[in-house]
């Protein structure tokens, strides 16, 4: 079995995604937020950072990438693209200039500052994908927030794990009414838990492609590979593929712990991570059943990780969070659509770094930082479905932007020293970095 890879793998091989098989065609989603435009239309150029434009191909030293109104209207070597005159000079020298980040599994759990902190560091656009849309409000009011792509409360049957943020679905009928009621509040993707039995879960994804939205969710009683047939466009959750990976009877015995009592899953997950095997037959079919599908995964792996030396973490939860990183890497290798999601506050990072933080797990799992970088932004684009709009840094798509110090591709840390946000083309007040 392969070793984890240090966090600075240095290595920037180009990034080669697949082209997915049997996907619907859906239409773009929008936000549900309005997101203020810049008063002036004098242009803004960022002169002299290094372009990592979120595309994968080689990043572009001493760039230029002109801004104006709410566009990015150029993008490229500072020789062959053109500084309009009277532009404001933002002199990027030293800085690397990327697409604004794409979270797609923070949650917001009732901290209503998170939001406009996480666009501070970056985070231009998330998803939240389990809340009533009315939990962000508080949050609106406070300032600036990223873009807001929300999914709604969680699909789940009984009794649901959170009750608070789910709306229960006893049989399909019921899941469709749920789907509609949903998306006629603006939900931009249905979220499934894993309460619900499959003939639900695929009434679900069916009801949420008539409607134009996708359909993702977390799993525990339901197998991964069954799952992803019957049509959800994302997993949530590394975790979810566990029950396809272990022998059957163990399979059976963790969704019967789970079934007669939700919290099994928090121990039992470890458990089952534990007893995983990146050889066996039961693990590439799986990878490979993604990778064919296009399904994206989004593995939330801060919100699992316990190492040794942690208060109160055993044997079993520090080598079931190893494998959880090797699942990771392995997914990545096979040509799954890995896409970075911080679940909003995790244990390993100080309040508004897990997004950060996600990224430094991913690079450990093996991922490149241009892999993760990628991932976090115009793959993550393409799971929104914006990617008409964002999710990469070139003419024509609409200017947020995140600027750090130093070279994210060299060490993905980087992410860290933010230096300067941009939302729909406009700057985002103090943005805090270390
Ligand atoms: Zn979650």
């Amino acid at each position: 079995m392969a070793t984890l890879a240090g966090l600075c793998a240095c290595a920037s091989t180009p990034v080669q995604w697949p082209s997915p098989e049997g996907q619907p065609r859906l239409p773009p989603a929008r936000e549900i937020n309005p997101i203020a435009r810049p008063d002036a239309t004098r242009p803004v150029a960022i002169v002299g950072a290094t372009l990592i434009d979120g595309r994968g191909g080689p990043p572009v030293r001493d760039a230029v990438v002109v801004v104006r109104g709410d566009r990015i209207v150029a993008a490229g070597a500072r020789g062959a693209t053109e500084v309009p005159a009277g532009a404001e000079i933002v002199r990027g020298a030293g800085l690397s200039v990327l697409p604004g980040l794409i979270d797609a599994h923070f949650h917001i759990d009732g901290d209503d500052g998170l939001p406009g902190l996480s666009l501070q560091r970056g985070v231009t656009s998330l998803r939240e994908p389990g809340n009533w849309i009315e939990a962000y409000d508080a949050a609106r009011k406070l300032g600036p927030v990223p873009r807001l792509f929300l999914a709604g409360p969680m699909l789940d049957g009984p009794d649901p794990a959170y009750p608070e943020s789910a709306v229960i679905v006893r049989d399909a009928a019921e899941a469709r009414w749920a789907v509609d009621r949903l998306v006629e509040r603006g939900a931009s993707a249905i979220k499934v838990y894993f309460r619900l039995p499959l003939g639900t879960v695929e009434a679900i994804a069916q009801a949420a492609h008539a409607r134009g939205v996708i359909a993702t969710a977390h799993l525990e009683t339901v197998d991964a590979a069954a799952a992803i047939r019957a049509g959800l466009d994302g997993i949530e959750h590394i975790t979810s593929l566990g029950t396809a990976l272990v022998p059957p009877r163990e399979a059976e015995r963790y969704r019967q712990a789970v079934i007669a009592r939700n919290e099994a899953r928090v121990q039992g997950r470890y458990e089952l991570f534990r007893g995983i095997s990146l050889g066996a037959p039961r693990t590439s079919e799986l990878l490979r059943l993604l990778a064919t599908r296009g399904t994206f995964v989004t593995p939330t792996l801060a919100i699992f990780e316990r190492r040794a030396g942690d208060e109160g973490a055993t044997e079993t939860h520090v080598r079931g969070f190893e494998n959880m990183m090797r699942l990771t890497g392995a997914a990545r290798r096979a040509g799954v659509r890995v896409v970075v999601g911080s679940h909003g506050e995790v244990p390993g990072a100080e309040r508004g770094w897990a997004y950060q933080h996600e990224m430094e797990l991913l690079v450990e799992s093996g991922l490149s930082p241009m892999e993760v970088l990628v991932a976090g932004t115009a793959e993550n684009a393409r799971f929104f479905r914006v990617d008409d709009r964002l999710g990469s840094v070139e003419p024509g798509k609409l200017a947020d932007l995140v600027l750090v110090e130093g070279d994210p591709l060299a060490d993905i840390r980087a992410m860290r020293r933010v230096r300067r946000v941009m939302l729909n083309g406009r700057w985002v007040a103090s943005p805090q970095g270390d």
